[in-house]
């Protein structure tokens, strides 16, 4: 039995392979697994649990299927997908869990965090999510109609295609320090986070004590996973067709 995480599929409409290679990876190694963590940036894009729209309701339905066959499914926000509601989580058969998340990872205390809160050289960034993460801005958008809310998702979007400042967030790495300071708060010697899309394996050490930072890749030319069983911790990849 093992333990996988993912992140950054930004599954969308636009890009149905990566749908295809995560139903794939969901009824062949998820089925082998306990639980299943997606650490943010599942949707390229959320506008609400209500949406109507095809893809979240078939990844919903294949979700949900998963966890009817005894896999334990947890979903973190990320930068992208942070209005997902428990109305969705429950429809997809999984748990919310906080933007900062330790676990007991076969006997490794480790903190999930979706990554975009270790990024702090961003101060637009930092600055833009404390005003979308506020309930009041949440409510505000959440209240207008659907067709208003795609209308925007798609401006945005296109905005991300077409400027390269959108694009920083994503590729600006994470600031060693805070790397440091949030490992030490949550007294972890591993650390598990996407969103910077450069998967690697980091050795640091935490007050002198030896550990270690995951980062997963997103799932663009290549699928990505980490695999924890009791006695390993992989870093997965496999090409995308
Ligand atoms: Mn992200």
């Amino acid at each position: 039995m093992s333990i996988l995480f993912i992140s950054d599929l930004h599954l969308h409409q636009s890009r149905p392979q990566i749908t295809r290679a995560f139903f794939h990876f969901l009824h062949t190694q998820a089925t082998q697994a306990k639980a299943l963590y997606i650490l943010g940036d599942f949707f390229d894009a959320w506008i609400g649990d209500d949406d109507d729209a095809e893809l979240p309701q078939q990844v919903a339905d294949e979700l949900f299927a998963l966890n009817q066959q005894g896999v334990a499914i947890y979903f973190q926000h990320g930068n992208r997908d942070f209005l997902l509601g428990e109305g969705y989580a429950t429809k997809a058969g999984m748990a919310l869990i906080s933007e900062s998340t330790i676990i007991d990872l076969y006997g490794t205390p480790t903190l999930l965090l979706h990554g975009d809160t270790l990024c702090t050289a961003d101060k637009d960034y930092q600055q833009f999510r404390s005003m979308v993460r506020s309930p009041q801005w949440q409510q505000q958008i959440l209240s207008q109609p659907l067709a208003a809310r795609r209308a925007l998702a798609k401006q945005l979007r296109d905005k991300s295609q077409s400027m390269n400042s959108m694009k920083a967030e994503d590729i600006m790495d994470v600031t060693p320090d805070e790397v440091v300071t949030q490992m030490a708060q949550a007294n972890v010697t591993r650390l598990i986070h996407g969103h910077t899309h450069r998967p690697a394996r980091h050795a640091l050490s935490i007050n002198g004590a030896p550990a270690e930072r995951i980062v997963l890749g997103d799932w663009h030319s290549h699928g990505w996973c980490i695999k924890a069983s009791i006695d390993n911790c992989e870093l997965i990849s496999w090409p995308i067709e």
